[in-house]
């Protein structure tokens, strides 16, 4: 089992990622659930997140009922039949550290045949209706990898981290501090592609060719509904008569719902999703969404 954070930490973490900070992303941005609310799964290697309620639990062990191989999606692996994991952390392990963004991975049920790039596969499965294995790679939604080639940092935004909104301040951190100027300046292209500025490890928008640079990425949120959301303020009402208590006006509601998308959003998702870690809930990923019928 994996080591849970002491109420030390979680102070450290609730007080410092945005207890104060003002709410960047409408109604919704969930304070971070306190350890003593969650209910956490118990069985050896399994990566889920933890659960609020102790029916989600229930529904959750019939996935460790039976025995399951784990094997790796990617395409010409060699981790599958007798070679595939026994347990979920090591295949996300393997996945991570073994494995490239841009390497394919096929998904495993049969009447799906989608294949796509790491960051995206792991959009391709919900959180409530994949197998024991589509939830290893769910999971890597929370993954982000330095951008600079053969530096092995990469973190895992965890529950207490935040809510869907941070998590990822540690990987400016990790740029400015272990990688000089020079170094990022080489790489300068990759950082972009990123999301990340190579001299300030900003934040940066990747549509806008000036005045794009914010130093917290829930500034980057704010700006991206003001500058590049032109849908209504709703899919149910025109502007003028959608009223002040519709939902559709919640950023979030419009994130998740939205069939407005501009092109130049849809151009760069791969690099809004970098930085912004509800972006996959976004309607501009429904086309890699898994369509099969069966668990
Ligand atoms: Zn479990
Ligand atoms: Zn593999
Ligand atoms: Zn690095
Ligand atoms: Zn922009
Ligand atoms: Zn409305
Ligand atoms: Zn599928």
């Amino acid at each position: 089992m994996e080591a849970r954070p002491s109420n030390d930490s979680l102070m450290r973490s609730t007080l410092s990622k945005g207890l104060h900070a003002p709410a960047p992303f409408g109604q919704n941005v969930l304070d971070p659930p306190t350890p003593n609310d969650l209910i956490v799964c118990s069985v050896k290697g399994c990566i889920s997140k933890p659960f609020k309620r102790q029916a989600e639990l229930n529904r959750h062990m019939k996935k460790h009922e039976g025995k399951t191989d784990y094997p790796c999606l990617a395409v010409g692996c060699k981790r599958t039949g007798t070679q595939a994991f026994t347990r979920p952390d090591k295949l996300k392990a393997h996945v991570i550290a073994g494995h490239h963004d841009d390497d394919l991975f096929k998904c495993y049920k049969p009447d799906c045949s989608v294949e796509l790039p790491r960051g995206v596969f792991a959009l391709h499965y919900s959180d409530w209706n994949n197998g024991p294995i589509g939830d290893v790679f769910y999971s890597l939604r929370e993954m982000r990898k330095c951008p600079i080639p053969k530096c092995t940092f990469w973190l895992i935004r965890t529950y207490w981290s935040q809510s869907e909104q941070y998590g990822l301040e540690d990987l400016q951190a990790h740029l400015l501090e272990k990688h000089d100027a020079r170094g990022r300046a080489n790489f300068a292209g990759l950082l972009r592609q990123a999301g990340y500025d190579s001299i300030t490890a900003e934040v940066m928008c990747p549509i806008c060719p000036t005045n794009n640079r914010f130093a917290r990425h829930e500034d980057f949120y704010a700006h991206y509904f003001l500058q590049h959301f032109h849908g209504p303020i709703c899919d149910d009402h025109s502007d003028a008569s959608c009223p002040d208590t519709c939902q559709g006006r919640e950023d979030y509601w419009r994130l998740t719902h939205s069939s407005s998308i501009p092109e130049e959003v849809r151009q760069h998702r791969r690099t809004i999703l970098s930085i912004w870690p509800a972006f996959p809930r976004s309607s501009v990923w429904n086309d890699v969404r898994c369509q099969s019928k069966q668990e």
